[in-house]
């Protein structure tokens, strides 16, 4: 499996903050500066007017906007709502000059993350609020990454699931129909099976949305779990498909990892049962499990002898109803692979892929990075 390579890489932790300071005056930009230079953990970039702020905003990186309401250019909320519209992805802490409640709490309600006074600066307060201001800007993204995820997977969903209940409704009227004439033919028994297939689909539909959408209510558990021995667990449960396939799962002896034990069953279930349903016509399956350590890692690899995957797919298959062409005739939701990758996620872990088209699969993934 030469090519085809989408690696990992453990994102590194910042440890400073690059913050933009847009203040025209003089000896407020020195205040600030000199509370900031307390704490080690910022660096500072200033600008002393919107048009400049803008241009350093959009060119540089800039993790937090530190944003005074008087500027040459414009003053008071017009500032805020000017810089906000510019740049939407970057935090802003409003500097007021007075202390005024009123004020603050418009800024939040159009969109700043929190409301100095240059009163009040000292190095406590400000590193107070530069935090403040990080955190709820993390816990802001997430809610809205949720919140587009559900608008997506409800739409999705809805019509997804309405191909096999249309199905199920088609199929019975045939039924209905074969029925009327007052026999039981061949035909109204091969309806009744496509019936149970259609319904069987949207089983499984409904089953992986539960899954994923309860995903985001449950804590993680971290507790030690035993790869090696969850796969057993898991062979037990696919008995049917390995019969079916007449495929060989094989587990090396892997170290112990942490974490939560029905998420983790889950995500094996899925690259497994993948292993043996993508199989190559005439070739039995061999899903083989192993582990390796990198970077202090552990690392599972689940490796299958199937169909693979080619190389400008390898994004793809992770994204919520996404099924490629060659898995026509194969039952699936096109969700496994997307509720993999949320629960390795969640688990502050990463999931990606070796493949060759032809020869074969190595689905890797760690939990913690
Ligand atoms: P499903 O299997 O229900 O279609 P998944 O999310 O598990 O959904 O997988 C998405 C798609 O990725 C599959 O439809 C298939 O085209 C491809 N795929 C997943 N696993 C494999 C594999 N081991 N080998 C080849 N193709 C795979």
């Amino acid at each position: 499996m030469a090519n085809s390579i989408q690696a990992p890489r453990a994102s590194k932790k910042v440890s400073t903050v690059e913050l933009l300071l847009v203040e025209d005056n003089e000896d407020h930009a020195e205040l600030f500066t000199l509370a900031a230079r307390s704490f080690s953990t910022t660096r500072i970039t200033r600008a002393n007017n919107l048009t400049d702020a803008l241009q350093i905003a959009r060119t540089k990186k800039v993790e937090l906007a530190i944003l005074d309401l008087g500027l040459p250019e414009t003053v008071g909320l017009d500032t805020l709502s000017l810089f906000l519209d510019s740049c939407p992805s970057v935090p802003v802490v409003v500097l007021t000059a007075i202390s005024d409640l009123n004020l603050g709490e418009e800024a939040l309600k159009l969109g700043a993350m929190d409301f100095l006074s240059k009163e009040e600066i000292t190095p406590r307060t400000l590193l107070r609020s530069i935090r403040y201001a990080l955190e709820r800007w993390t816990q802001k993204c997430k809610l809205e990454d949720s919140l587009a995820d559900l608008q997506y997977f409800g739409s999705m969903a809805a019509h997804d699931l309405v191909s096999p209940l249309d199905a199920i409704q088609g199929f019975a009227q045939l039924i209905e129909l074969e029925l009327s004439k007052g026999q039981s033919t061949q035909e109204a028994w091969e309806c009744l099976d496509l019936l149970k297939k259609s319904a069987h689909r949207s089983i499984t539909l409904v089953g992986d949305l539960h899954k994923l959408s309860s995903l985001g209510r449950k804590s993680i558990e971290r507790l030690e779990i035993r790869p090696t021995s969850l796969v057993s667990e898991v062979c037990s449960s696919l008995a049917e498909l390995i019969k079916e396939t007449k495929g060989t799962v094989e587990a090396s002896e892997m170290p112990a990892v942490r974490g939560d034990p029905g998420l983790m069953h889950h995500v094996l279930q899925n690259l497994i049962g993948n292993g043996l349903k993508y199989s190559r016509d005439g070739v039995d399956p061999v899903v083989r499990v192993s582990s390796s350590r990198e970077d202090g890692l552990t690392v599972i690899c689940v490796e299958d002898n199937g169909i693979g995957i080619d190389d400008k797919e390898s994004n793809r298959i992770f994204l919520p109803f996404e099924r490629l062409a060659d898995s026509q005739g194969k039952t699936g939701t096109g969700l496994g692979l997307s509720i993999c990758k949320k629960i390795i996620e969640a688990h502050g872990g990463e999931i990606w892929i070796e493949s060759t088209k032809g020869e074969g699969t190595r689905f890797y993934f760690h939990l913690d990075c």
